[in-house]
């Protein structure tokens, strides 16, 4: 098994321990055609980047676009942060981004009171009853619905949720919804199994934070071949991804 491309890496512009190029660099070594540059955005409690990084990290990969042969796309790890399904970037902004991965994680800096109380708080707690699992559901579909998510990440992670009801949203928004080798047993075999019969495109990723780390999800790997998940229903398996705003011919 081998992929195309590596889609959520992180680097020291938020919690990762590898530079930009050292990922590059790492993802032209292991053969792929493609890497993603998705850091934690902008609302993310101390490790996140600010808008000055993110205009920084665009001049070293126009360089690095120049140095190596392989498309670099750059975009970010957006927090979900509200029941109502906002995400910590502006709608204005994203013709900056050539991929919008979302995620949920509880180091997002809450709005308000009120969505400190009402969503936050909650998730922190882990609170996991019928009536919350419905609300977060809700949360993600949502987003999906508003904003131009190209990759839902690692869901349930610190967040549960029906992963098949955001699977047929994902499906009919052309989202995909991300196998992640860090977080690969947060979603059961049960879960995946109806998710597949969904027909939502999947993607593998490995949200690396070590270079080291690019293009290898092993533990996804090994759950694609336990549940024999079609591989051609996994977009960076059997060809390039399509993104809602980056082509190959995107020029620079
Ligand atoms: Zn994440
Ligand atoms: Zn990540």
């Amino acid at each position: 098994m081998r992929l195309f491309g590596d889609y959520h890496t992180h680097t020291i512009y938020s919690d990762g321990k590898s530079t930009i190029e050292e990922n590059v660099r790492s993802a032209v070594n292991k053969g792929l055609k493609q890497i993603a540059i998705t850091d934690h955005s902008f609302s993310h409690m101390a490790n996140g980047i600010s808008r000055d990084g993110y205009k920084e990290q665009t001049e070293t990969i126009k360089e690095l676009r120049e140095k190596y042969n392989i498309d670099i796309l750059h975009g970010v790890e957006t927090n979900l942060t509200s029941l109502d399904g906002d995400i910590d970037v502006f709608s204005d902004e994203r013709k900056d981004f050539d991929i919008l991965v979302l995620g949920y994680h509880y180091s997002y800096r809450p709005l308000s009171f009120k969505n400190f109380f009402n969503f936050w708080l909650p998730c922190f707690l882990g609170v996991n009853t019928k009536k919350r699992i419905a609300l977060n559901t809700q949360a993600y579909i949502n987003a999906i619905k508003k904003n131009e998510i190209d990759i839902v990440a690692h869901l349930n992670y610190r967040v549960k949720v029906d992963p098949v009801a955001i699977a047929m949203v994902a499906k009919e928004n052309n989202t995909y919804i991300e196998l992640n080798t860090r977080h690969a047993e947060e979603l059961s075999d049960e879960q995946l199994q109806a998710m597949v019969k969904t027909g939502v495109k999947f993607i593998v990723n490995t949200d690396s934070h070590f270079y080291e780390n690019i293009a290898k999800p092993n533990r996804v790997f090994a759950i694609i071949e336990k549940l024999k998940i079609p591989t051609e229903q996994i977009v960076n398996m059997h060809d390039l991804p399509r993104f809602k705003n980056y082509n190959l011919d995107k020029k620079y």
